[in-house]
């Protein structure tokens, strides 16, 4: 039977629960998947030692520990290292290794719902932001063939030091000048945590004066589902794509390093949807 968890703070309320059963259900896999909530009063070393005791199969972390595990790994995989943040451990035959799946998960996300980008030769992408989901996102575009990918961000330094980090062409622009440049993209990434909920009316660039185009309006936020940037989007007659399709291919690839196995994803979006519209 397998055992897999998440630690994070906090977290009673994670979906991660409810998505990895359904992995487990859907790839008829025998096992548990549980909440660890860790308090950050206190010594991290002490409390980490302890759940190491549990010798779970894999487990998930979400804030505020994503730098913080990283000592206690035996292995960082190359992309968790770059990115500087590890979201997925896997326990190979007691060592510890951190993996970091949000960029590819976000890939395939989007390539899920538009596959047809994909097979564009020149294929260009815009991240509003530059934390740590916008730099897993950042190597997985370049790693899926992305030729152009440039940053906005509020603080220019930590955009510059994602792009230093890679080969693909990029540049860094401020915030204010998004707008009018976005029907030069195929695919415009929303990362920043402004129109989160509980401020889910803020965003972090308007849309106004804007032509419809083919450019896809992507917001990484799942709560709520349709930010208030797509929201505008949608009113421009922007393409969309949502955030809990990336938290559900995140997921999956999670599972797929602790198991070997690819859960299908058939109805998942539809049915994490209903579960966050009743939230
Ligand atoms: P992070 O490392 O803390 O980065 C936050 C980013 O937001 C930075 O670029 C920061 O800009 C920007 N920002 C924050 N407040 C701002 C403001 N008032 N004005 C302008 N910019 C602001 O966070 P993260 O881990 O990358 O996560 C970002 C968001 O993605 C969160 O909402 C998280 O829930 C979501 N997320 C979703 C998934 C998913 O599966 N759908 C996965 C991971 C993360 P500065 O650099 O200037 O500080």
């Amino acid at each position: 039977m397998y055992r897999f968890g998440l630690i994070g703070y906090p977290i009673a309320h994670s979906l991660s629960p409810w998505i990895h059963k359904e992995f487990m259900k859907r790839t008829h896999i025998d096992g548990d998947y549980e909440i660890y909530e860790i308090n950050p009063e206190g010594a991290f070393s002490e409390k980490i030692n302890a759940f190491r005791q549990k010798e779970l199969h894999g487990f998930n972390i979400t804030v505020p520990y994503k730098q913080k595990i990283i000592p206690f790994l035996d292995e960082v995989d190359y992309t968790a290292k770059a990115i500087g943040a590890v979201n997925t451990v896997r326990n190979k035959d007691g060592k510890w290794i951190g993996y970091n799946t949000d960029g590819i998960g976000y890939v395939r996300s989007l390539k899920s719902k538009y596959p047809r980008l994909f097979s564009k030769a020149d294929r260009r992408a815009l991240i509003l932001g530059a934390g740590g989901a916008a730099r897993g996102i950042y190597a997985a575009l370049q790693d899926a063939g992305f030729t152009t990918i440039d940053i906005a961000n509020r603080t220019k330094e930590k955009a510059l030091d994602i792009i230093r980090l890679y080969q693909v062409q990029s540049q860094v622009m401020p915030l204010e000048s998004v707008e009018k440049q976005i029907d030069q993209y195929d695919v415009v990434i929303q990362t920043t945590s402004v129109g989160m909920k509980p401020y889910a009316d803020k965003s972090i660039i308007e849309i106004k004066n804007t032509k419809p185009n083919d450019t896809i309006v992507s917001d990484i936020i799942y709560q709520p589902i349709e930010t208030n940037l797509l929201t505008q989007a949608k009113c421009y007659g922007f393409s969309l794509h949502f955030g809990h399709t990336m938290l559900l291919y995140q997921a999956q690839y999670a599972y797929e390093i602790w198991t070997g196995i690819k859960p299908p994803m058939e109805r998942m979006d539809q049915e994490l949807q209903l579960i966050l519209e009743g939230r």
